[in-house]
């Protein structure tokens, strides 16, 4: 389908983009557009003006300081961050990356495109919620950056409002990481997923079981603990065509020890 009649402007620093971004109410900011063209060509969105970031250099870098913090720029590529020497500090975010749909969504596809999306099916909001990553977002008052609790806020809903722009996501140093899922074929949409993190305490974040990651914080990495704690949540996933809502509790369960086990061996 075609798309209907959109204003276009390429910014090419940050604050022009923050300034058309707030000078006009229909206006989206456009990443790799891999939501976004799809939205705008079902017409389930209409955004007045696309403000393309793709010509702003400084959110596309890939930063490791020396202790180990990770920075990445909301502009970054999949592709990007599988070929980035500095994000293998982190290596299951590359990996992770290395599994989302084709070729063609991993060259276009950006992390903080996928961010603020924020659909329960993508497989990096419950990633960043596992590993404690930290998402700055820039608007006209300045910068602010939050937590992944106070980020995700509902299914397509985050805390970037209107007229900002999510700069760069932050991710502390740390090995222990691993990611679980069930997908549509390969290479397909997850039906449940599973991100856990065992630097140090051992924290899992669930995908798909709700309209934001779910977090719990197993008492140990053990089987057991870590099934009770999935279990301790009370989940209430959403049914659909491809699992019924029992199905995808009972895949958290096994995800999250899956995940937990990944983390477990990459520590
Ligand atoms: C065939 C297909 C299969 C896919 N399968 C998967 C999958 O299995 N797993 C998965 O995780 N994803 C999947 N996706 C989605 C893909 O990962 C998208 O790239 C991602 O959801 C959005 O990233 P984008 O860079 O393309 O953002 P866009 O589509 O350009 O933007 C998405 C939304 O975020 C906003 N936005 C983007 N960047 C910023 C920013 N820096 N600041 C403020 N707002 C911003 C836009 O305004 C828009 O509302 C798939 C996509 C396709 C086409």
């Amino acid at each position: 389908m075609l798309l209907r009649e959109v204003g276009y402007a390429r910014p090419g620093s940050l604050g022009e983009a923050i300034e058309l971004l707030a000078a006009h109410d229909g206006a989206r900011a456009l990443a790799g557009g891999q939501t976004l063209i799809n939205v705008m060509k079902t017409r389930a969105g209409s955004p007045d003006a696309l403000i393309d970031l793709n010509g702003i250099e400084e959110l596309k870098a890939i930063e490791l300081g020396a202790d180990g913090t990770l920075e990445i720029g909301a502009m970054a590529t999949y592709t990007e961050i599988m070929a980035s020497s500095e994000a293998r500090a982190r290596p299951i975010i590359g990996e992770v990356c290395a599994q989302i749909a084709d070729v063609q969504v991993r060259n276009r596809g950006t992390i903080g495109g996928n961010l603020c999306t924020n659909d329960p099916t993508n497989h990096l909001p419950p990633l960043m919620a596992a590993l404690g990553a930290q998402m700055t977002i820039a608007g006209g008052d300045g910068e602010r950056t939050v937590s992944s609790a106070e980020f995700f806020l509902g299914v397509y809903m985050t805390a970037v409002a209107q007229g900002e722009v999510l700069t760069k996501i932050t991710v502390p140093a740390g090995r222990g990481d691993g990611f679980a899922a069930v997908t549509l074929g390969v290479e397909g949409t997850c039906i449940a997923s599973a991100a856990a993190s065992v630097n140090g305490g051992v924290t899992v974040a669930l995908g798909c079981v709700d309209a934001v990651p779910v977090v719990v914080t197993p008492a140990s990495a053990d089987e057991a603990a870590v099934r009770s704690a999935v279990h301790g949540a009370h989940l209430e996933p959403p049914s659909d065509v491809h699992a019924s809502s029992a199905y995808r509790r009972h895949l958290a369960e096994v995800l999250a020890v899956r995940a937990v086990n990944h983390a477990q061996g990459a520590a």
